[in-house]
């Protein structure tokens, strides 16, 4: 037995649909303005020769519904997002081969510390107190492959408290998700327990203490979570 100095950190673990099994979590890769209207509302021209991405903390994921307004900012967006979960990887993954290594879909919340994260572009800072902060990733439970199949078109959407902010359609995606998953996978080696988030449309938003925010992507069903 390995004798830890310290207790070990715990694995993040994420809820399935349909089983009493649980997806445990590896690695969270976010993309960023992956539809052109969100690109254009962040003042950026679409872009289909550069993919960006940053990361999350697995820990950051959070299926409890519950979203703490965040210490150190004003002015915290939601982004609606749907969610990869990877049961394999590699590296160099062809994209006719991507899907392959697909799990499950979900529906997951890239909230934003949109103040620290301008202020950070602005300095040509990294993104992290902006985006990687303690449950900015509130999500719901991961539907498996098995149950709905791989989703490249249907609506995305979010409403807080029921006045609808982002609609849009995952077929607006500038890079796709086979696409997402082969660009990754040539800086990182993917591995099973992998997620990605897969950018938001346009209409992001402020939240505040209070609000109840509802997502939804066809297929997938809905997730609700509400701002403490
Ligand atoms: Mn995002």
């Amino acid at each position: 037995m390995t004798d830890f100095a310290i207790p070990p950190p715990q694995l993040v673990i994420l809820p399935i649909v349909g089983t009493q099994s649980v997806f445990p979590v590896r690695r969270v890769y976010c993309i960023g303005r992956n539809y052109a209207a969100h690109a254009i509302e962040m003042g950026h021209d679409p872009d289909r020769e550069r993919p960006f991405f940053f990361q999350k903390n697995p820990n950051n994921l959070d299926a409890s519904g519950v979203f703490p307004y965040p210490s150190q900012t004003d002015d915290v967006h939601h982004e609606a997002e749907m969610l990869v979960a990877l049961k394999s990887g590699g590296t160099d993954i062809a994209i006719e081969d991507a899907l392959g290594h697909v799990f499950g879909y979900g529906l997951a919340l890239d909230m934003t510390r949109r103040d620290l994260q301008s202020a950070q572009k602005k300095l040509g800072q990294p993104w992290e107190i902006g985006k990687a902060f303690e449950r900015s990733a509130p999500c719901g439970p991961i539907h498996p492959v098995a149950s709905v199949g791989h989703l490249d078109a249907g609506r995305i959407s979010l409403s807080v408290n029921g006045d609808l902010r982002q609609d849009g359609d995952l077929n607006q995606m500038i890079w796709k998700v086979p696409e997402i998953i082969s660009y990754l996978s040539a800086f990182f080696d993917l591995a099973a327990g992998d997620v990605i988030l897969s950018g938001t449309p346009a209409g992001v938003a402020p939240v505040v203490r209070g609000d109840e925010m509802v997502m939804t992507v066809d297929g997938l069903g809905d997730l609700t979570v509400t701002v403490a």
